[in-house]
């Protein structure tokens, strides 16, 4: 109910109630009225009784005067009055007019009566008085019987007076209890209905107004506070509070909105800050170790409830190779076909298990189905890689990170792996001798010096064979430069697989080469040259249709420690070469000891 309606309400029985009361005071007015008006009564009555008794009793005088002293004054005054006396009905006539009651006026009759008859005594004693007998108009009107008359005319007026008396005061008191009644019960009353003013105002103000504006005020305080938390109070009633309260439910939810909106702006800030630092990291890393070590460590603080791995196309065995991992995946294999992923197939973020309906990609352990998504890495339309997250088992709660991360991610990882790629495929051709593939002379000096540093310090043997194509001119000049290539190239494919295991072959340049056997003696050094030889000899290369060949080549074998220093190998296998090639080519000559080649 609204407050209005109640203070309403309120104010209707407290003005019905006010007009009771005021009515009963009324009544109670009107009962004092009434007393009044018996006081009055009783006073005219007393006025009009003592009146009428006056009359009697002072004609008795006058009539006594006479008879004692015989002046006709009292004798004119006597007769004026008996002139004047009407009869007891007619006396009696303002008294019943006033409201005398019957018993009462027959006893009132009565007394007048009886004075009427001492007025015969009277007349007896003044005719003796005319007569001269002064005795006998005394003995008559102060004589005992006339006295027992007066007496009795003065009892019956008493009565009258007694009866009178009683009915007044009856009257008098009734009304007066009348009028002391209603004043209680307006009294009451009004008692009542203050009562139930302040009651009411309690009720409006206190149930209704302050202890719900007190609540509300406490919520509103911490609302202010940004303490959404707070839980409004339940006023469902239609009214001012109730009003309030709904108003402040939606300020409220409101506010917890404005909270959750600013809550994912700032986690997005968060979510773009680190991507961006992974971003400028990424471009500045040299190495897939580093590649590696960044995404990592920006995947654990971008998305902490998965763990995951990058994966790496690796071309030559058409594998996706882990590159590195974080926070342990347990459910893909470090190593798959690209076959087996679903997102590398279709070129696009592929989601499997948790309440995905969607086909799981093979490379993931299907007992378990973890929440898994598998983003693919490409670069000008070749996948490059693969990024892959999957939930903790612990946190599956936890919400899945959002396609537009997940696609940043894989598109700075795409560009940091392209790049790296790229830079790798540049440092390759720079150091990797094009033709045949295998290192070239820049890259030999720094190689030659580690290896000649490691077996100093570890004072273990380093062999080195310098080997030139013998007459190789001469087959350029017969069958053309590409001829010459494609023996240069099958020769290098021969150095690099007896490398393969232990060693590096360079291109030294034109058509020489040069191996590098670490932990190699002379004679394995001599082993390894022989089946070299061998293999040159028993190379048959078919140019547009004609034979090359037979191919041949001279070698020239130096090792540390046989002769002497590390540092002049090269020269003193080349020196050896050169006595090869002087001694009619195709053949091996071992460096004699302590660099007598070298001084050669
Ligand atoms: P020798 O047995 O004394 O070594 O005789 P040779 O003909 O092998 O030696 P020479 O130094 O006279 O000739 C080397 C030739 O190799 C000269 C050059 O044109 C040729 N040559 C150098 N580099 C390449 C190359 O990359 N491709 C081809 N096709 N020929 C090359
Ligand atoms: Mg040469
Ligand atoms: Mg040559």
């Amino acid at each position: 109910m609204r407050i209005a309606t109640i203070t309403n309400w309120a104010y209707g029985v407290s003005v019905g109630l006010a007009l009771i009361s005021g009515t009963t005071m009324l009544l109670a007015s009107n009962a004092e009225d009434r007393e009044r008006a018996a006081v009055q009564q009783r006073i005219r009555f007393e006025t009009l009784t003592v009146a009428l008794v006056e009359d009697s009793f002072r004609m008795t005088e006058q009539a006594q005067l006479y008879v004692i002293n015989q002046d006709p004054s009292h004798l004119i005054a006597y007769r004026h009055d008996a002139a004047d006396l009407k009869s007891v009905e007619d006396r009696i006539v303002h008294l019943r007019d006033v409201g005398a009651q019957p018993a009462e006026l027959e006893a009132l009759r009565k007394g007048l009566r009886g004075a009427d008859l001492l007025m015969d005594e009277q007349k007896a004693a003044i005719d003796a008085i005319g007569r001269g007998d002064a005795e006998t108009a005394r003995r008559i009107l102060f004589g005992a019987e006339y006295q027992r008359d007066l007496e009795r005319v003065d009892n019956l007026i008493a009565r009258f007076q007694f009866l009178l008396g009683q009915r007044m005061d009856a009257a008098m008191t009734q009304a007066m209890r009348a009028s002391q009644l209603l004043r209680t019960i307006s009294e009451i009353v009004l008692g009542i209905t203050v009562a139930l003013f302040l009651f009411v105002l309690f009720f409006v103000i206190r149930q209704r107004i302050l202890r719900p504006v007190v609540r509300l005020s406490d919520v509103v305080t911490r609302l202010a506070r940004q303490d959404f938390a707070v839980d409004p109070p339940e006023h469902d009633q239609i009214d001012e509070i109730g009003d309030m309260t709904q108003a402040i439910r939606i300020f409220r939810e409101n506010g917890l909105e404005l909270q959750r909106l600013e809550r994912e702006r700032a986690a997005d800030g968060r979510m773009r800050d680190l991507l961006g630092r992974m971003t400028q990291r990424l471009q500045g890393c040299d190495t897939m170790e580093d590649l590696a070590e960044i995404v990592s460590r920006f995947a654990t603080e971008i998305a902490p409830a998965y763990s995951g791995r990058l994966y790496v196309h690796r071309s030559d065995r058409d594998v996706m190779a882990e590159a590195c991992s974080w926070q342990q995946p347990l459910h893909s294999p470090p190593e798959f076909a690209p076959t087996h992923c679903w997102a590398l197939r279709r070129g696009q973020l592929h989601r499997s298990g948790g309440g995905q309906i969607d086909i799981p990609c093979l490379h993931i352990d299907g007992a378990t189905r973890p929440n898994a998504s598998c983003v693919p890495l490409a670069a000008q339309g070749e996948t490059i890689g693969l990024l892959y997250f999957e939930q903790h088992e612990a946190e599956v709660e936890a919400p899945a990170i959002a396609d537009v991360y997940v696609e940043l991610i894989a598109e700075t990882v795409s560009l940091a792996l392209a790049n790296l790629r790229l830079r790798d495929a540049l440092r390759k051709k720079a150091l990797v001798d094009p033709l045949t593939g295998l290192l070239n002379r820049h890259q030999l000096e720094d190689m030659f010096n580690a290896h000649v540093a490691n077996a100093q310090r570890r004072g273990e043997p380093l062999s080195c064979i310098m080997m030139d194509v013998d007459h190789f001119k001469r087959f350029n000049d017969r069958f053309g430069h590409d001829a010459g290539d494609e023996i240069l190239r099958a020769v290098g494919s021969i150095l690099a697989n007896a490398t393969r295991e232990v060693g590096t072959a360079f291109r030294y340049g034109g058509e020489e080469f040069l191996l590098l056997l670490p932990q190699f003696a002379l004679d394995q050094a001599e082993n390894r040259c022989a089946d070299v030889r061998e293999r040159i000899r028993k190379l048959s290369i078919q140019h547009e249709g004609r034979m090359l060949g037979p191919i041949t080549a001279s070698f020239g074998i130096a090792g540390f420690p046989n002769h002497g220093s590390a540092d002049a190998l090269l020269r003193t296998a080349d020196a050896a070469l050169l006595r090869a090639k002087e001694q009619g080519r195709d053949r091996i000559v071992i460096a004699t000891e302590r660099g007598a080649e070298a001084a050669a």
